[in-house]
């Protein structure tokens, strides 16, 4: 990761002075440098074709409306209307829903017209204001070569915008409203264990206002059906899981077109509705993109791999090494050189303590450096059970037809960096659901250790229910299932499994998100 530009000031930057180095730098890489690969000598040349930003900086970069003004989406004409909720409120910008098929998609043709014509006039056309710094790169155009960020739009925006609704006090008439039910709802959120490749656990629903972004979309993905199940009116809840579905297609490891299109058609039904069931405030920019997100992930790929996280997260680890109030530029390079230097200078520790200690604290999460345990494939397990427990051994024999009279059995295991726990294995965290290549979805009670082999027996769970679909598009399906916990006992090789979240609602009965987010969370 390398620090290209950093601004300090009492307010934001002028993006023409701050991005011309970083353009001539990008120009220098079109045209293109002798790079030997293997001994074989070649002219590579590297362009700039993406781009994704938060909103401020989108507008400020595109030299284009911001979002809250009229004409500013980036990607349609559609102009947006003021709008004032009730005679206290204050005036907001949202746009009203229109058709998929009346969207004015802003082209590379009409961006050209608008831009002749702010840059003749002095005035704003249609949200273009004039000359975008990155028109100077060949292949980098405003309109189609910038994504639209869902960290911001989705996550802060559309989800973010549904929780005022859910739990602030000034829409405690609402009925959406769960404000008095948020006690049982705290309850609930805080009975539940994610795996360990959910980041966090989560955190009070009273605190939902400081949530990070990747705390939504665990809640989204995982939690929010459980939680409010019983809870949220009928017609809300069905409403949700709308936007569920489509959460979880956009971020599925790999995306089907088609099948990306038809979910569509769900999204739509979701924007349509969400003004009547909500209200008209509600129709922000972050609502109206989502008319858009298809076609961004169709043009750029899945979301995940082009979005503001990586960066969001810099950000906050990078504002953590500030302690003054002058001089912060300084600081900040000078903390972030020395952070570097030690990061590189661990390669060559060989007290593993020392190591660990300055790996741990010194590595800088970003989109060249993740911490990744791929490649390991020791098998370290503790905390062993009764080897000789007869109910093990007799159990294994009988699921896998053999005739052991002892066998090495344990309650959590390490495979290839990856945690799994016995549900018996009590902590923060459950690794014990999972979903086998076979498709059986289980819950861990014990490993066992044969010839060089690890075993996984677990408790059987059966799927109960998966109604989570749109009247219209019945065949439309969530990851997320609900099932029941059997007394059958089922054996698996834990090279075989993946696990899933679990989300309990009672004794044998729960929630499971069947999801891969694996790639999500890096
Ligand atoms: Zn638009």
């Amino acid at each position: 990761m390398s620090i290209i530009g950093l601004s300090v000031g009492e307010e934001k930057p002028n993006m023409d002075v701050f991005f011309n180095p970083i353009v001539i730098s990008l120009k220098k890489l079109e045209y293109g440098f002798d790079l030997k690969i293997e001994n074989v000598a070649s002219e590579i040349k590297f362009f700039l074709i993406a781009g994704v930003f938060d909103k401020p900086a989108k507008s400020e970069v595109l030299n284009m409306i911001k979002c809250n003004g009229f004409n500013g989406c980036h990607k349609c004409n559609q102009p947006g209307i003021s709008h004032r909720a009730t005679k206290e409120s204050g005036i907001q910008h949202i746009y009203e829903f229109k058709p998929e098929d009346s969207i004015d998609w802003k082209s590379k043709r009409n961006y050209a017209d608008d831009l002749k014509k702010a840059i003749e006039t002095g005035k704003t056309v249609n949200g273009v204001k004039g000359i975008c710094i990155l028109n100077r790169l060949k292949y980098y155009h405003p309109i189609e070569s910038t994504c639209i960020d869902y960290m911001h739009s989705i996550l802060e925006g559309v989800i973010k915008s549904l929780f005022k609704y859910w739990f602030n006090s000034e829409n405690s008439t609402h009925p959406s409203s769960m404000r008095k039910y948020m006690q049982e709802i705290d309850k609930r959120l805080s009975n539940i264990l994610p795996p360990k490749f959910v980041p966090t656990t989560p955190r009070s629903i009273y605190s939902s206002n400081l949530w990070r972004a990747h705390e939504y979309l665990s809640f989204i993905l995982y939690y929010a059906l459980g939680v409010f199940r019983d809870i949220m009116p009928f017609e809300y809840y069905q409403y949700l899981k709308k936007l569920i579905l489509f959460i979880e297609t956009i971020l599925n490891a790999s995306i089907d077109i088609d099948h990306l299109r038809r979910v569509e058609l769900v999204l739509i039904e979701f924007v349509e509705e969400v003004s009547d069931l909500y209200s008209p405030s509600i129709m922000l920019s972050g609502m109206h993109e989502l008319l858009h997100i298809v076609e961004c992930t169709i043009q750029f790929g899945p979301l995940n791999s082009i979005n503001c996280f990586q960066f969001e997260e810099l950000n906050r680890k990078l504002m953590r090494f500030l302690h003054g109030k002058d001089l912060i530029g300084e600081e900040l390079i000078n903390v972030f050189s020395t952070a570097q230097v030690l990061s590189s200078f661990s390669t060559t520790i060989s007290n593993t303590k020392v190591k660990d200690f300055v790996t741990t604290r010194m590595c800088f999460k970003s989109c060249n450096i993740k911490k990744q345990n791929k490649g390991l494939i020791n098998i370290s397990y503790k905390q062993l059970a009764n080897s000789n427990n007869p109910v093990s051994v007799s159990l294994f024999n009988r699921l896998t037809n053999k005739r052991l009279v002892e066998v090495n059995t344990c309650l959590k295991i390490k495979m290839n960096g990856i945690v799994y726990n016995s549900h018996h294995h009590k902590t923060k965290r459950c690794d014990s659901c999972f979903i086998s290549k076979n498709n059986q979805i289980g819950i861990i009670e014990l490993f066992i250790i044969d010839e060089n082999k690890v075993y996984v027996i677990s408790k059987k769970l059966v799927q109960t229910a998966n109604s989570f679909y749109s009247n219209k598009y019945r065949d439309l399906k969530s990851n997320l299932i609900i099932c029941n916990i059997t007394n059958e006992f089922i054996i698996q090789e834990l090279k075989d499994i993946r696990k899933i979240v679990l989300i309990n609602i009672s004794e044998d009965n729960c929630f499971v998100s069947l999801f891969n987010s694996s790639h999500l969370f890096n």
